[in-house]
């Protein structure tokens, strides 16, 4: 089912609310309170998609994240029509991978002054998400970039444009691919270093209800802000409640820290091998306000990442977390 995430059928019809919730954005999802927290890792597509999504499977993630083309490079993906339905078919061949999200290419870069630069990223984000939608995906993850030093003024509504003329061009369906925006670690001139930035982002493209929004555990930490008691978790999420809301929050790139709090710099490490740790992480994750939001890994694992039991640790994680407020 194209672009939605579909909630496991383990809970019992007595304790399944099957009402489908109208988020802010207008967007139905089916909510099925009760259901654990879907766990998906980043996979890799140098072998294909459909391999990507093997690998997922078999690692046991309930959601698998992949790039939709080469993220160092610009050159669109070759995925044509009949990779992308080939990719579909596979995912509904796997009923284990419940969602897909896509990661866009890193060399975007939305709230650039160069005006060169800045057409090179709608151009790129356009065929981005031309590739996540078809292939189903739940959302397409975007970092939007570094203003360089011209200030965050003049970056957000040329970001707020940039994000609706790709939307505008893609054209998903209703219930297609929305574009999520990232939480950046806070390096250098990055718009989207707090959910306050974010909101204004969505606020100047009209608050469109393709836009949403996803939270990374590492970025967020580096970023200086505290999420690593139950306290401060509950703190998070009323601030992520009061500025982009709880509705766009979409999916958690769910990643330990190899820096310190506040060294606003992305660097990911496996879960309880960082400076947040699984207690802090259980803090955020077991909030109930975040059962129902995919958290994908994103971790070296051994070098190739996510493995295993990097997936058995995150479960392991989310059901600390929901001890902890039980
Ligand atoms: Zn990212
Ligand atoms: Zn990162």
């Amino acid at each position: 089912m194209a672009g939605v995430v579909r909630r496991p059928g383990r809970t019992s019809p007595a304790v399944r609310d099957t009402v489908p919730s109208v988020r802010p954005g207008g967007r139905r999802r089916a909510r099925c309170y009760g259901a654990p927290m879907l766990i998906g890792a980043h996979v890799r597509a140098g072998k294909g998609l459909v391999p990507a999504l093997e690998h997922g499977a078999e690692i046991g993630a309930d959601a698998v994240q992949i790039f939709t083309q080469s993220p160092r490079m610009w050159k669109p993906s070759q995925y044509g029509g009949e990779i992308l339905a080939a990719y579909r078919a596979a995912q509904a061949a796997h009923p284990s991978v419940r969602a897909t999200f896509c990661h866009a290419t890193y060399l975007i870069n939305l709230a650039s002054p160069d005006p060169d630069l800045a057409a090179k990223s709608r151009a790129c984000l356009t065929a981005n998400l031309a590739t996540a939608d078809g292939m189903g995906a739940g959302g397409l993850v975007l970092h939007i970039g570094s203003h360089r030093g011209s200030g965050l003024a003049a970056a957000v509504p040329a970001v707020a444009e940039a994000l609706l003329s790709s939307l505008d061009e893609v054209d998903p369906p209703e219930d297609g691919c929305p574009v999520l925006l990232e939480n950046a670690a806070g390096a250098g001139d990055t718009v989207g270093r707090s959910f306050e930035e974010l909101a204004e982002v969505i606020e100047a493209a009209g608050d469109d209800e393709r836009l949403g929004v996803c939270l990374d555990t590492q970025h967020l930490w580096a970023s200086g802000v505290p999420f690593a008691t139950v306290a401060e978790a509950d703190a998070l999420i009323a601030r992520i409640g009061s500025t982009v809301g709880l509705g766009r929050l979409r999916c958690l790139h769910l990643n330990d820290s190899k820096v310190a709090f506040g060294a606003n710099r992305d660097r990911h490490e496996n879960l309880g091998d960082g400076t947040i740790g699984s207690d802090g992480l259980a803090a955020l994750v077991g909030h109930p306000a975040l059962a129902d939001v995919p958290a994908l890994l994103e971790v070296p694992g051994a070098g190739d990442g996510p493995r295993a039991e990097d997936v058995a640790a995150a479960r392991a994680v989310v059901a600390a977390g929901v001890a902890l407020r039980a």
